[in-house]
């Protein structure tokens, strides 16, 4: 499943082809996804609309329409076209999506669900073989709310200068619940995944299974900057192995992180040479160095 580093890599992968660019037209495979995909409504409201932004909020990717663009298939202007604009895309990849981008002429392939057609030749593709991703389409009202709209469930960014100890303390002093598993609920901080919760637990030397309330200020101050760095690293890590987009072959092994315990059961600890255990919190596995983790 796509991590936030993912998916952020990925924005930042199509930005530089997709803003300013008009979407012409759009094509749907009629499979839905986790949801129904609102293509009639994509048709109506997107094309013939400029991309203005591409951005990532939790692991969703949002592509956003610009104000005041031309009406559909730049056709002589209907004066009855009251279409908004600014609308939002919103799109999860679920666990198997993937996003590309490829020239018109290239091969459809099986899980292709939604293509979305640009005016430089290229083609945004949705792939996705399991088909739990999502694709919503917000209206310019429903777009102009996100924060208390669409994610208004979602807790704020692990950037966000929201994420304090004190933060973090109040939602988590009536929680049992194993701190890994309230790290990666995205009702308190969007984003985090199994791999990330792992990594940064072990970064700041504090056992997955802990009680979420037991956490103490000095615990937070150690781990909110061990996330931002690891997530830092990883966008660094698939950034630098992703350099171009287009022809993107469908594949997401680029991500060649150096995980300190993450798949690594009973292998040694990079730091102290212990073996790292394996454990189910809450039918997750976690990892963890039973020495480098007693806090
Ligand atoms: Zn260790």
């Amino acid at each position: 499943m796509p991590e936030l580093p993912e998916v952020e890599v990925i924005c930042q992968g199509l930005r530089p082809h997709l803003t300013n660019r008009i979407i012409t037209t759009i094509y749907y495979s009629g499979k839905p996804l986790r949801h129904p995909v609102p293509f009639a409504a994509m048709d109506e409201m997107l094309c013939g609309q400029t991309i203005s932004t591409i951005t990532r909020r939790a692991k969703y990717l949002l592509i956003a329409t610009k104000d005041g663009t031309p009406s559909r298939s730049c056709a002589a202007p209907d004066a009855r076209d009251t279409r908004p604009s600014l609308a939002v895309i919103i799109i999860h990849l679920g666990m198997t999506g993937n996003l590309g981008l490829f020239p018109l002429a290239a091969p459809i392939k099986t899980h292709d669900h939604v293509r979305w057609q640009l005016d430089n030749g290229l083609e945004l593709r949705l792939n996705d073989s399991r088909r739990f991703g999502g694709v919503w389409l917000l209206p310019p009202e429903q777009a102009r709310n996100l924060e208390t709209g669409f994610f208004a469930g979602t807790g704020p960014e692990p950037f966000s200068n929201l994420c304090t100890p004190a933060y973090f303390m109040a939602i988590a002093q009536k929680r049992e619940q194993p701190i890994k598993t309230f790290l990666m609920d995205s009702k308190v901080v969007a984003g985090i995944g199994n791999i990330y919760a792992n990594e940064a637990l072990m970064a700041a030397g504090i056992h997955p299974a802990r009680k979420a309330c037991t956490l103490q200020e000095h615990h937070w101050q150690r781990l909110i900057p061990v996330i931002r760095t690891i997530l830092t690293q990883a966008i660094a890590c698939g950034g630098s192995t992703i350099s171009d987009f287009i022809n993107a072959n469908g594949e997401r092994g680029y991500f060649q992180m150096n995980f300190q315990v993450y798949g690594r059961k009973n292998q040694p600890c990079h730091q102290c040479g212990s073996l790292i255990e394996k454990i189910q919190i809450s039918g997750r596995a976690s990892y963890f160095c039973p020495h480098c983790q007693h806090g």
